[in-house]
């Protein structure tokens, strides 16, 4: 082994610091590196839930900052487990093709060095396992620690630690419901992280309900039914999140297939999670026998934070961040936004960036990005929630809708809205707006408010149409809650 030098970790970890901020977190403190040599370095995580999302999400600037440290052409790989010195030089490009990492984490017991790429074990049962490409990659944040209790999200929270430690027996299906970044995601990757890093060769399938009828219609269409039944009832815990879209779309032969593919898997015991948006009896179009399985286990609903959980929430976002934020400027945040999680999430995110440009993190600033907030008038704030009620009630959609990835005009249009209000209205800048929407990167909000500017030049009717939305949004604002 050759200098896994403390010194030379520290002079990565301070270039992604100053180079790459927002992927920093505190947990990388954990990080290590197990072996540097013949032109790689193996990065040790301590969980393979890190090492997975590592792999997938921060490759590429930890492979910058090791490359700036050393001004050598090497490759960065991250490992969990036992690790073996590597002896020949990777070629550049092996880094990105070799050993990929199961997508869900688990670790392969002994890391196969210089094997080709593998995301399929083999089973007990000697069949082989093998999640697919859509599986969600697991975000380490999202863990039970991480997630902040209130009176809220009390019972979804003791329901999901419960589920994850008895997996198939607490609750089946747990169905957690709750309006747009309240936690239902953290949530149910915690419990898929929790069960990951005790046992990782479980078969966790985790996917968005988009995902299992996009693939459903496919399989459909190529004749592969029997490949889409293995992968779907073969598992040990089967996750999916936003199960409401279920009611869209394609949905009547999607519903069949998920209706058996519940029952299989329900009948022998296997965990099933589901996230949506409304609890059962309220997700439209979805049929009556689905409606009565998803009340079987326990249903329980997240809601919006209290004053005190939207405190205990910024703290522990800037603390992952490891960043320090004054108490008053968590005050004034959390007097400020009183939404959801996500915002208050965005909100950090956006101290965070002024403050790597140098700015101090005080109430001045905090004043600056999020309003005149607490005893006094709101000033113009103006929330995201309160924007997509004006915007769905008055288009009569649904918020599922504005963040599926639907193209037909009767949703691209308020979706475009949305935007072109929260661009108009908010603080929040193109990313954070467009990850409201369905995870939509910054050109797509580019283009949309561009749109509606364009329309509005052209259109008077349509015009008038924004303008009146835009003065509701306003005065509806100023006038809720305080
Ligand atoms: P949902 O799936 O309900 O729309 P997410 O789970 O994606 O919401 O949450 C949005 C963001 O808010 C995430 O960054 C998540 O970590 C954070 N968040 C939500 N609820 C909590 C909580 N109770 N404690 C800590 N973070 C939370
Ligand atoms: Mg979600």
């Amino acid at each position: 082994m050759s200098k896994t030098d403390p010194a030379l970790w520290r002079d990565m970890m301070a270039y992604l610091r100053q180079k790459h901020e927002p992927i920093c977190r505190q947990w990388f403190e954990e990080l290590r590196i197990a072996d540097f040599s013949g032109g790689l370095m193996q990065v040790q995580t301590s969980t393979p839930v890190q090492q997975n999302y590592l792999q997938k999400q921060c490759l590429h600037p930890f492979t910058e900052a090791a490359q700036d440290v050393t001004g050598q052409l090497i490759a960065v790989r991250f490992v969990n487990g036992p690790v073996a010195p590597n002896v020949r030089i990777p070629p550049p490009s092996a880094h990105t093709t070799h050993d990929q990492p199961h997508p869900l984490g688990q670790a392969h017991s002994h890391p196969p060095i210089r094997k080709p790429v593998r995301s399929v074990q083999l089973h007990a049962d000697g069949e082989s396992w093998n999640p697919g490409a859509d599986q969600m990659v697991l975000s380490p944040d999202y863990s039970f620690e991480n997630f902040i209790t209130g009176p809220n999200n009390q019972l979804a929270y003791a329901a999901s630690v419960a589920v994850s430690n008895q997996p198939g027996t607490a609750y089946n299906p747990l169905f957690i419901h709750g309006g747009v970044g309240l936690g239902k995601t953290h949530l149910l990757q915690a419990i898929c992280q929790q069960i990951l890093n005790r046992d990782p060769d479980t078969r966790i399938l985790y996917v968005s309900c988009d995902s299992f009828m996009n693939h459903f219609i496919q399989c459909v269409q190529s004749g592969q039914m029997s490949e889409f039944r293995n992968r779907y009832r073969h598992v040990d815990m089967l996750v999916i999140d936003d199960i409401h879209f279920l009611g869209a779309g394609e949905r009547e032969r999607s519903q069949e297939e998920f209706f058996h593919t519940f029952n299989e898997l329900y009948q022998s015991n296997r965990q099933i999670v589901l996230s949506s948006d409304a609890p059962p009896s309220e997700i439209p179009r979805l049929e009556e026998r689905l409606v009565s399985r998803f009340q079987w286990g326990l249903v329980a609903q997240v809601a919006k934070p209290s004053f005190e959980t939207r405190v205990a929430i910024l703290r522990a976002k800037a603390q992952i961040r490891g960043m320090v934020v004054p108490d008053e400027v968590i005050d004034h945040i959390a007097r400020a936004m009183d939404t959801n999680a996500r915002e208050l999430e965005g909100a950090i995110t956006n101290l965070q960036g002024h403050a790597s440009l140098g700015r101090a993190i005080d109430r001045g600033l905090a004043v600056e990005l999020f309003g005149e907030a607490g005893g006094g008038p709101r000033g113009n704030h103006v929330s995201l929630q309160h924007i997509i009620d004006v915007v769905t009630t008055s288009y009569n959609v649904r918020l599922a809708d504005l963040q599926s990835r639907r193209r037909h005009k009767s949703v691209t249009e308020p979706r475009q809205v949305c935007m072109w209000l929260a661009r108009k209205n908010t603080r929040f800048s193109l990313e954070e707006i467009g990850g409201h929407f369905g995870g939509r990167d910054h050109t797509t909000v580019m283009h949309s408010t561009k749109t509606v500017d364009q329309r509005r030049e052209q259109d008077p009717e349509y015009a008038r149409m924004i303008a009146r939305l835009d003065e509701q949004v306003l005065r509806t604002a100023n006038t809720a809650g305080a």
